[in-house]
């Protein structure tokens, strides 16, 4: 793979398999920069979903056909549910270009290298990828050229492949203004089990909980609603199937996170119960030092 000089486009077509938040920024911070890709061609699962790309003016050319929508592409992004990732690679693995490049912003990445992998053709390179970035908003209308500026992308690439190949997707995510981490596939769906899907987890826990209470109680909950349960519920609202592909692809890590959470949530419950003021404050103090970390390091 030649040098990309840096007034260039690092890659000719770029074809965005799903076109959903994260797609569409994607296609949002291409348009606004010029130095990402010459042309974007969008596909999504609904005539609905391309229609409102066609007028939102973010992509070149919109194809309901993924194999149709890859076949000049050479980068192929696949930014769906990772649950749909397995039926999207057979689909288009056949017509994936020689030396063209399949990446993807799926939140888990032992999965995806598992349901893609197969499909990978001989010739073609395969980086697994993931933006650490991410809203509770879905659907093209979502999306915005701002949201990787300054956050982390991790890419997993299996052993073995192209160190062309995966410069150049860092390169693709530095230039939409994202660090780039270059992680283990088991080691990332540890780490974000941990930061993403357990916190997310929570939200959807406590809300529902929130939401068995009897009617009355239900009602002051909404109307009194502390910042604490406001946070949780801005998560809460995230998407559906986005976030079942997530759980059901990353099983064992995120179970395992659970029970670490649930044996110290015990272990504060224990604190209430007994009066161990101490511990309490040590948690919370815990608490607030991560919090001043993460302004620390501009990821708050
Ligand atoms: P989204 O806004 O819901 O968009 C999903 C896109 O995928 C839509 O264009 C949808 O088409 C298409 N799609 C859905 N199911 C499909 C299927 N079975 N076959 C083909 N296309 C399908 O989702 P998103 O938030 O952009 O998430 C996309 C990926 O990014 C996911 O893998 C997610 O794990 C990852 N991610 C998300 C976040 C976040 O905060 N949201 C952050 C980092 C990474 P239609 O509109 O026609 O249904």
């Amino acid at each position: 793979m030649a040098e990309i000089e840096p007034s260039a486009p690092v890659f000719d077509t770029l074809a965005l398999i799903g076109i959903g938040l994260i797609g569409s920024s994607v296609a949002r911070v291409a348009r606004a920069r010029g130095t990402i890709a010459r042309r974007i061609v969008a596909n999504a699962r609904s005539e609905r979903t391309l229609a409102r790309v066609a007028e939102l003016g973010i992509a070149d050319a919109c194809e309901i056909d993924p194999a149709r929508a890859v076949v000049d592409a050479d980068c192929v992004m696949l930014c769906a549910p990772v649950g749909a990732y397995a039926a999207l690679a057979e689909a288009i693995g056949p017509h994936l270009k020689p030396g063209a490049i399949i990446t993807d912003v799926g939140s888990t990445k032992q999965s995806v290298i598992r349901d893609v992998g197969p499909f990978v053709p001989e010739g073609v390179h395969f980086v697994p990828g993931h933006p650490m970035a991410g809203t509770e908003f879905s659907g093209p209308d979502a999306g915005f050229a701002e949201l990787f500026e300054g956050r982390w992308t991790l890419l997993t690439p299996p052993p073995g492949t192209n160190a062309q190949a995966v410069a150049r997707v860092r390169l693709l995510w530095e230039r939409m203004g994202a660090s780039v981490s270059v992680m283990d596939p088991a080691h990332h769906d540890r780490v974000v089990a941990i930061v993403s899907h357990l916190p997310h987890l929570i939200a959807f826990t406590i809300c529902g909980t929130a939401d068995d209470l009897a009617d009355e109680t239900r009602q002051e909950v909404l109307q009194f609603a502390a910042s604490g349960f406001r946070d949780f519920t801005r998560i809460a609202a995230s998407d559906p199937v986005m976030w079942r592909d997530v759980f059901l692809n990353n099983r064992e890590a995120l179970l395992e996170m659970l029970a670490r959470f649930t044996e110290d949530a015990q272990a504060m419950a224990r604190a209430v119960r007994w009066g161990d003021g101490g511990y309490i404050e040590d948690k919370v103090l815990r608490g607030r030092k991560i919090r001043q970390a993460l302004i620390d390091l501009n990821q708050a």
